[in-house]
């Protein structure tokens, strides 16, 4: 008898529980096929943590064979569904186009960053989605720091010493949380700066940061996070990125050598080219 099969395309959260959860069905009935363009699961609550150092980034990612066992996790990116013939196309580790058939299809590819929301950002600014932009980003703050340590004047000091983090969300929080932290308790080891040198600025377009959590506990964050010398950008919204820093929408301009932007997010690719109405999609809702 052939096996049901079952196609999840990613491998993120939501990918994973539902593949963990599908292998309790019968294995001789039931199969799980699992794509993921990459072999592990990133645990993005901890992407900051990876930035500040307070965690190896390696430790924020776990491999997904290891998670699954039982799933059959392939490696490969997913191009096309094809709804009518029930087949996924996928672009095959040779570079060729492969189709593989499905009898259940389940898409849980997340979203994709876009940086392109704002001018500039995506020439100068930093993304934190993956482990890789944690890594990049974490090097790029030392660098900041050993740029400060050589530097002669005290403006251009102050900017390398300057993050600006575009987005009052998880991951914006987070990231200002511990840079500053990573930043200010390294001071100690410099020469040429002080803490009093650095300056975190978390901009957010809305008037509380963390609008996902209860009034209470983000009032009680934003505190915390004064206190430990985050500056807060609240009703703020970014223009425009460059090489020196951030305009916003009032004309006030931000001088900073780092600017992490973690707002902006777009529809992943393969669910823009499924031919489906798709919530949000304007250009559906208006045919309607
Ligand atoms: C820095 C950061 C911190 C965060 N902190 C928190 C937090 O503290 N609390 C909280 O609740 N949320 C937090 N979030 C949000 C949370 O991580 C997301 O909501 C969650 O990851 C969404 O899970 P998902 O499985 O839908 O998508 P994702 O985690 O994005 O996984 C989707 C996977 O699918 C893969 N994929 C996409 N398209 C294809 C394709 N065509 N073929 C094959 N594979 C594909 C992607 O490569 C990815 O691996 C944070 C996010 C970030 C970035």
């Amino acid at each position: 008898m052939d096996k049901t099969r079952t196609i999840i395309i990613g491998g993120g959260f939501a990918g994973v529980e539902c593949a963990a959860t599908l292998t309790r069905l019968a294995r001789d009935e039931h199969e799980v096929v699992l794509f993921n363009d990459e072999n592990h699961l990133v645990f993005s609550p901890l992407l900051a943590e990876a930035v500040g150092s307070s965690v190896n980034p390696l430790d924020v990612i776990v491999p997904l064979r290891q998670l699954l066992p039982g799933v059959f996790c392939r490696t490969e990116s997913v191009e096309n569904v094809d709804i009518e013939h029930r087949e996924v196309e996928y672009q095959s580790s040779g570079g060729e186009v492969s189709r593989m058939h499905y009898d259940h299809l389940v898409i849980a590819c997340g979203n994709v960053t876009n940086l392109n929301v704002v001018p500039g950002m995506a020439d100068h600014a930093f993304p934190l989605k993956t482990v890789g932009d944690a890594a990049a980003l974490r090097s790029h703050v030392m660098e900041q720091m050993e740029r400060a340590e050589v530097c002669n004047g005290q403006e251009k000091k102050c900017w390398h010493l300057t993050f600006i983090v575009v987005g009052g969300g998880f991951s914006g929080v987070e990231a200002a949380g511990e840079i500053n932290d990573l930043v200010r308790s390294s001071a100690r080891y410099f020469h040429n700066f002080r803490k009093e040198d650095v300056s975190v600025i978390l901009v957010h377009s809305r008037d509380q940061i963390l609008p996902e959590i209860s009034p209470d506990l983000r009032d009680f964050a934003r505190k915390k996070m004064e206190k430990a010398g985050v500056k807060m950008k609240l009703e703020a919204r970014v223009a425009l990125a460059t090489p020196e820093g951030v305009g916003l929408q009032s004309g006030e301009f931000l001088k900073g050598g780092t600017v992490i932007c973690t707002i902006g997010s777009s529809t992943a690719p393969v669910i823009e080219r499924l031919n489906l109405p798709k919530e949000k999609d304007a250009s559906l809702l208006n045919r309607t």
